[in-house]
């Protein structure tokens, strides 16, 4: 199985990588059209800033068990047995955001616009070269590497 592996020692905060996430899920758009400040405009990653530690890529690690998918009652998220992602289906969100609340890492978040949806990375599925995130990342801080459980 395949994740996106952290090492937050290389990670400089250009951001790079939310502009990448945002553009691959915002339709029309590319890396250098996209626009920053559409409400629609939304990272499924997050850098975190620290003034003693630096700079934390906080992703999705499409955990082994799942606290997002066991607190959801409505069956939005599931965890893909074949590819071990762990998928979102919005038209079977509840928005009662029990997954915000339990995820550990705090990666995810209520969309910014209806407040109706969970913004989830889907590790680019439809991508066939892999997660857009990584990709844009010039300093390797953030790889897709096979792990076995
Ligand atoms: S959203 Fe949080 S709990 Fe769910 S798979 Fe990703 S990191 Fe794990
Ligand atoms: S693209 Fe890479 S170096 Fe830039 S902020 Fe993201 S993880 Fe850090």
């Amino acid at each position: 199985m395949k994740r996106i592996i952290i090492d937050r020692e290389k990670c400089d905060g250009c951001l790079n990588c939310n502009v990448a996430c945002i553009s691959a899920h915002e339709e029309g758009s590319n890396f250098y059209t996209v626009n920053l400040q559409s409400i629609d405009s939304e990272t499924r990653n997050f850098i975190k800033f620290d003034p003693k530690t630096g700079y934390t890529p906080i992703f999705c690690r499409h955990c082994d068990e799942p606290e997002c998918v066991l607190s959801c009652m409505s069956g939005a998220l599931e965890k893909d047995p074949k590819t071990g992602h762990v998928q979102y289906d919005e038209t079977k969100c509840a928005a009662c955001y029990m997954c915000v609340m339990n995820c550990p890492y705090g990666v995810l978040k209520p969309d910014n616009k209806t407040h109706t949806k969970v913004i989830k990375c889907d590790f680019c599925e439809d991508k066939p070269d892999g997660p857009s995130c990584v990709k844009a990342c010039p300093k390797h801080a953030i790889e897709v590497k096979e792990v076995s459980l």
